[in-house]
């Protein structure tokens, strides 16, 4: 993105979403499309689909190595979803916001609740399928999991749903290019917050002559 300038400290998006309602496709695409952003690839104890990359998309762990970093303080949060294990390892996002590039979660409900609670800055976005039935139809499509997984996710749609009224932002994902367009769209506000801001205001204002500084500048900033 031509011109593109990034806020003063990076943000933390947490996204979350019911299996199959295109989480994964989203924020690929979104990643392509707006600079400075970073996917944390969580921690789990569930297999690997074809076509995953250890350390990309997860990293693939062992129950027991995955208990022992939960008991080292090393996640940000850690949930049991589907009956595997997911959490989000602490020092790789920390990093990243403190070096000023903003960080996207794909987690689920207990997950998000859980950040909420440590990091009160974070955004947070549910997405939406158009209809329930959606779901299923896109798990099969994907052709990743066995029938007794499908079934198994598809039980706890209700449950991931429940938190809607939790979030920030909502995005239906029907047609994807205008789902994606709209994720792009919150994603760039919120990186255009005034209050993300301060040096581009500070820039501005330096190129002012000093009387207009002293009337441009907000009370309390000179
Ligand atoms: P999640 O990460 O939320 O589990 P995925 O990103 O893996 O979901 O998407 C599930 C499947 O649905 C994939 O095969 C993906 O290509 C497909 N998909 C994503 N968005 C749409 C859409 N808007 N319409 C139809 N299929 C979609
Ligand atoms: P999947 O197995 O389809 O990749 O992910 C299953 C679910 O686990 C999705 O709802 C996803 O958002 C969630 N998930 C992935 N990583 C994490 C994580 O680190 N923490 C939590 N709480 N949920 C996660």
């Amino acid at each position: 993105m031509r011109g593109w300038t990034a806020p003063d400290e990076g943000v933390l998006f947490v996204i979350t979403g019911p299996s199959g309602v295109g989480k994964s496709t989203m924020i690929h695409a979104l990643m392509a499309e707006v600079p400075g952003l970073e996917f944390s690839a969580s921690a789990t104890t569930r297999a690997p689909r074809a076509g995953e990359v250890d350390g990309v998309d997860y990293h693939f762990l062992d129950q027991d190595t995955f208990d022992r970093r939960v008991d080292a303080g090393a996640f940000l949060e850690h949930a049991r979803v589907y009956d595997r294990s997911y959490g989000t390892l602490r020092a790789p996002v920390e990093q990243a916001l403190r070096a000023g590039r903003s960080v996207i979660l794909d987690i689920d409900l207990q997950g998000a609740r859980q950040v909420r609670q440590s990091w009160p800055g974070a955004v947070h976005l549910m997405i939406l399928p158009p209809r329930i039935a959606a779901l299923e139809e896109r798990l099969r499509a994907r052709a990743t999991d066995s029938e007794q997984v499908i079934l198994r996710r598809m039980r706890q749609v209700e449950g991931q749903l429940a938190g809607v009224g939790e979030y920030d932002y909502l995005v239906v994902n029907d047609d994807l290019a205008t789902a994606t367009g709209v994720l792009r769209g919150v994603v760039l506000a919120e990186l255009s917050r005034r209050s993300r801001r301060g040096s581009l205001v500070d820039a501005v204002l330096s190129e002012l002559d000093p009387r207009k500084r002293a009337v441009a500048a907000p009370s309390g900033q000179g």
